[in-house]
């Protein structure tokens, strides 16, 4: 059976991360096979089709995906920031001008994928929401997200999960 994907991270490479879940107790994943990675990239919305992993490049990419969690989550250690900067680095196809003017994206594979996320963490890491990279405060949530919330105050990966339970938690404390 498919593993269902979180998607509450407001970010690309923050959503990333969730493929590792209940990482405070069991880890669970969510990408075991190479296929997996191929169609979170579809269902993230990165790629139209899902695109071939390889081994090699399904093991780069949860190497990256466990060094953006740890500078998502305030560690910085000089190995992560070679992982990450490696495919932030690594040049991108930009568009091509067809007779009509218009421009056409080259498809894009795995690498340059991967490449994608490394930047969206770059932008996020050095923006006005790098502050904001919260975890759900639920104990047995290990799912990120940025809080983009006026305020800043968001405690839950979600209000129809682990916010929905905190609230029944606090019902019945008061009963
Ligand atoms: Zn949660």
């Amino acid at each position: 059976m498919e593993t269902r994907f979180t998607w509450v991270g407001g970010r690309p490479s923050v959503d990333f991360t969730a493929t590792l879940g209940k990482r405070q107790q069991t880890p669970f994943e969510r990408i075991p096979e190479p296929a997996d990675l191929g169609r979170w990239f579809r269902e993230a919305g990165l790629a139209q089709d899902e695109p071939v992993v390889s081994g090699r490049a399904y093991r780069q990419a949860v190497e990256l995906r466990e060094a953006l969690y740890r500078l998502f989550t305030g560690a910085t250690d000089a190995a992560d920031l070679e992982v990450v900067n490696r495919w932030s680095s690594r040049p991108s196809a930009g568009p091509r001008l067809t007779s009509e003017l218009r421009a056409e994206y080259v498809a894009v594979d795995v690498l340059g994928l991967l490449s994608s996320l490394a930047r969206d963490a770059v932008d996020l890491l050095t923006g006005p929401l790098a502050d904001r990279i919260r975890t759900c405060a639920a104990d047995d949530c290990s799912l990120l997200y940025v809080d983009a919330s006026r305020a800043g105050r968001r405690r839950w990966c979600s209000m129809n999960t682990c916010g929905a339970r905190a609230k029944m938690a606090t019902y019945r404390a008061v009963d």
